[in-house]
């Protein structure tokens, strides 16, 4: 999806926008304290159309000084977004830090906007017109913290934002993968095992381009990259909105990642929260491989009960890969690494229309389709319309039953093996 920036000195109301933006009243960044110091994406959507927002806030003034973290903020803008928002506090005007983004912002090749916040009266938008004066053109007198405006914007957001995000990652560039999981299960705790392990960080691979907030791991000689780790790094725990945003967070790594590694704490009893994180994995169409993590705590009943959990709450995804592990100890981690190529070697699959077709006609001849309504639809042709995860479109003269696509799905699984990808079979009729 495409992805909008949005950039600006602390305090001038960036997460109040991108909190209208994507739909929700109430602050859910700054007031939450510790919460504002990574980047964060979030998907948006306006009259139909879906995008991710960045708010580059948080970028805290440190020892190089406010100037330059901010310069710092749109450089990155510049580099990894397709269009970027500066917001500007009108009632402030513009001060001399907003002059020197400006200023760098005006060599972008990505399209520009000047958001002029908090014009609450039209006495504001008087003194908003002095922000002509940043040559960033006109500016857009919004209100973010009562929408005044908003609309507008986001209506020349729309207009602006390029059809096509631009490339973000090179072919053949690290696998990417989303580590997700509910709070306390490990995810850290993985994360420095595998960093560790290896001792073979690297910051950038040639060629790529690597957001600050990921994390490049080589492992089995290959380089992996683990999106968005900031947080798990600088472990980010707040009480208040916390699941809100862990989830909204969640969400946006999943969009950035092709495969998730679910995290479930094997020495607990799978929760409602685990579940949660499941279902955003399964909408997300992302290769999956489950791991369970503080094997060390397992003993032989809650083995049991655990294998009886799994059997009711996995039963969605019986085609995910499962591992147990101990990220303490170091328990069976080197499987990790065969299990996730496994899995995206299968969400990249593509199976030959002929050899398709071939195997569905024998398929269909054992076990046609149920009758539906008096007729027997046919199934004429199939072919895979799509890889990452693999779609299959199958023409039929009729409407083919939920079982029966599901049949479909086992057959194919069992005949071209698809493990640790979703499949998904769509029905086309044709009269
Ligand atoms: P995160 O919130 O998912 O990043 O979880 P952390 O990595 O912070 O781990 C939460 C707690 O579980 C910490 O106290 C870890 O030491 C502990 N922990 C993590 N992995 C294991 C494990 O394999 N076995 C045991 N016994 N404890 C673990």
């Amino acid at each position: 999806l495409p992805v909008v920036a949005i950039v600006g000195r602390p305090n001038v109301g960036k997460s109040t926008l991108v909190n209208r933006i994507i739909g929700r009243r109430e602050a859910v960044v700054e007031d939450v304290p510790g919460v504002t110091r990574d980047r964060v994406s979030y998907p948006a959507s306006w009259i139909g159309r879906r995008f991710m927002v960045t708010d580059t806030g948080g970028w805290e003034p440190d020892a190089k000084g406010l100037q330059q973290s901010i310069s710092a903020q749109a450089e990155f803008a510049m580099r990894t977004a397709d269009l970027i928002v500066l917001v500007v506090d009108a009632t402030v005007g513009a001060t001399s830090t907003d002059e020197a983004v400006a200023r760098t912002l005006r060599r972008a090749k990505t399209p520009v906007l000047l958001a002029a916040n908090k014009v609450d009266s039209e006495r504001a938008e008087a003194d908003a017109a002095v922000l002509w004066s940043l040559g960033l053109g006109e500016p857009h007198m919004i209100s973010a913290s009562h929408g005044r405006g908003t609309a507008d914007l986001l209506d020349t957001i729309l207009e602006a934002l390029p059809e096509t995000p631009r490339e973000r990652y090179v072919a053949g560039g690290p696998r990417r993968v989303a580590l997700v999981g509910k709070p306390n299960v490990g995810k850290s705790s993985l994360l420095n095992r595998l960093a560790g392990e290896e001792r073979s960080v690297v910051d950038n691979v040639a060629g790529t381009t690597v957001d600050p907030v990921d994390e490049v791991i080589e492992l089995d000689g290959e380089p992996w990259q683990f999106v968005d780790t900031a947080g798990l790094r600088r472990k980010v725990r707040t009480a208040t909105g916390h699941e809100y945003y862990a989830s909204l967070r969640t969400r946006a790594a999943l969009e950035s990642a092709e495969l998730a590694l679910l995290l479930i704490d094997a020495s607990e009893t799978i929760s409602e929260q685990d579940l949660r994180v499941l279902s955003m994995i399964i909408d997300s169409g992302r290769a999956l491989v489950v791991v369970f993590n503080k094997w060390d705590l397992v003993d032989e009943d809650r083995r049991y009960d655990l294998d009886k959990e799994i059997d009711r709450e996995l039963a969605r995804v019986p085609w995910a890969r499962r591992i147990n592990i101990s990220a303490e100890t170091g328990r069976s981690v080197t499987k990790l690494v065969p299990a996730m190529e496994q899995a995206l070697d299968s969400w990249d699959r593509r199976v030959p229309t002929g050899r398709l077709n071939n195997w569905l006609k024998e398929v269909i001849a054992a076990t046609p389709p149920p009758v539906r309504g008096g007729r027997q639809p046919r199934v004429m042709f199939a072919t895979q319309a799509a890889t990452r995860p693999p779609t299959f479109v199958l023409f039929t003269t009729g409407f083919l039953e939920a079982g029966y696509r599901r049949f479909i799905e086992r057959r194919l699984r069992e005949e071209f093996g698809f493990d640790g990808s979703p499949v998904r079979v769509n029905v086309r009729v044709r009269d």
